[in-house]
């Protein structure tokens, strides 16, 4: 027993009607304050929940809520704690998917001062729904963005080769080598289609299917990882994986599981990621797929109408933002809609690799991060505040 042993931070919350110096009448207001600090000393972590005293200035820390699962925060607030001295703080609330909720999401819209969703474009397709219409003035679409320190080839543990744009087609080479390695599929230059999706009909569960044949038609390669809330739909995949694991086995993986490491191999693997949604308020895949330089396949909709920007189709409406083209996109639901980008992409893959090495390039130096939305939000803050 020679050594220390090292005890993992244990977390203590104080809830006290006293803590010197804000708030003492007496010896309770210096034994929570001074015991806090000795036991933070030890490096455990201390919070203490007071009164809001009138002395206890709040004027300025905005309430944002998120979703229904928050919403009657919203409404709890304007309702109960304004009259109890917490009459400054102003309620944002924004809709990540208003398919869930949607009547908590409808009394949260009414007592908050701004609301908003995740992308422009899923702002005005959910514009007419009564839970949302009588709102239009105080309703905004600000895009998300992603964490790039999180999504970061040049500092990623679970990829093989550290990675910039400047050296992205021998970082990607050596992750694909990597991915198929690992996943057990041939290890051939071929185009590879990644699919990483929660598995619900939301993600266009028979586009995905069908694109999944139609890649192997096209002798690319495929890897799913997805998992379905629904056991029949799980099932489905399952089966599906049993087909393909016999009649291409080097060609096609699906693995029907949560794996947020292999995740991070395929973005840099893939040469495209494919998101085919019926609807999406925003998408974060095909964000952090530009990140590490692969391609977004996308239909038409939501977050991904304003961020993916076709190649043949989209150049004004990306020069209208600052940007070049970045991708392949499609309208419709159809099996031929899909193929329309899916075969387009392909193609400059097999037959302009050097323009599409230039395009993987061109999408890493993109900017998806929160620098631009955080100053939307910011904006947005200082509007409520006046309201
Ligand atoms: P949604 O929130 O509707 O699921 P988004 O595109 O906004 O879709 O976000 C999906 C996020 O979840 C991304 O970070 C993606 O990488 C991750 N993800 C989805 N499915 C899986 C999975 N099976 N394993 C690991 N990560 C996943």
């Amino acid at each position: 027993f020679g050594g220390v042993v090292k005890e993992p931070p244990m977390h203590i919350v104080h809830i006290s009607v006293e803590m010197a110096p804000i708030a003492k009448v007496g010896g309770l207001g210096d034994v929570v304050t001074s015991l806090s600090r000795a036991v933070q000393d030890m490096n455990h972590h201390v919070d203490i929940i007071l009164p809001k005293y009138d002395c206890l200035k709040l004027n300025n820390d905005i309430i944002h809520c998120h979703d229904w699962s928050s919403a009657p925060v919203a409404w709890l607030y304007k309702e109960h704690y304004r009259h109890y001295g917490l009459n400054k703080a102003r309620v944002v609330f924004t809709i990540h998917n208003l398919e869930f909720g949607a009547s908590l999401i409808g009394k949260a819209m009414q007592y908050s001062d701004k609301a908003t969703t995740v992308s422009p474009t899923y702002s005005q397709e959910v514009s007419g729904n009564p839970v949302i219409a009588s709102h239009l003035y105080k309703f905004h679409g600000i895009l998300n963005g992603i964490d790039q320190d999180i999504w970061d080839p040049y500092n990623d543990k679970f990829i093989p080769l550290s990675y910039t744009s400047e050296n992205v087609v021998e970082g990607k080479r050596a992750a694909k080598e990597a991915l198929q390695q690992r996943l057990g599929l041939k290890k051939a230059d071929l185009p590879l289609v990644g699919i990483i999706t929660r598995l619900t009909h939301q993600k266009g569960i028979h586009l995905i299917k069908h694109s999944i044949w139609h890649t192997l038609e096209r002798s690319g390669q495929v890897v799913l990882l997805g998992s379905a809330p629904d056991p029949r739909i799980q099932n489905d995949f399952v089966n599906l994986a049993n087909q393909l694991h016999s009649s291409h086995n080097d060609r096609a993986r699906l693995c029907l599981t949560y794996d947020e490491p292999l995740s991070h191999l395929i973005y840099a693997g893939a040469d495209f990621i494919l998101v085919p949604s019926i609807f999406e308020p925003c998408g974060l895949t095909q964000l952090i797929a530009m990140r590490y330089g692969s391609i977004a396949v996308v239909r038409k909709t939501g977050g991904l109408y304003d961020t993916v920007f076709d190649v043949d189709h989209d150049k004004e409406r990306a020069q209208a933002c600052g940007l070049e083209p970045n991708g392949f996109n499609f309208d419709g639901a159809d099996a031929a809609g899909v193929d329309y980008a899916l075969n387009r992409a392909i193609t400059a893959w097999y037959e302009g690799r050097e323009w599409f090495n230039s395009l993987c390039k061109r999408v890493m130096e993109q900017d998806w991060s929160w620098n631009r939305p955080a100053l939307d939000y910011l904006e947005l803050y200082r509007a409520a505040r006046k309201c």
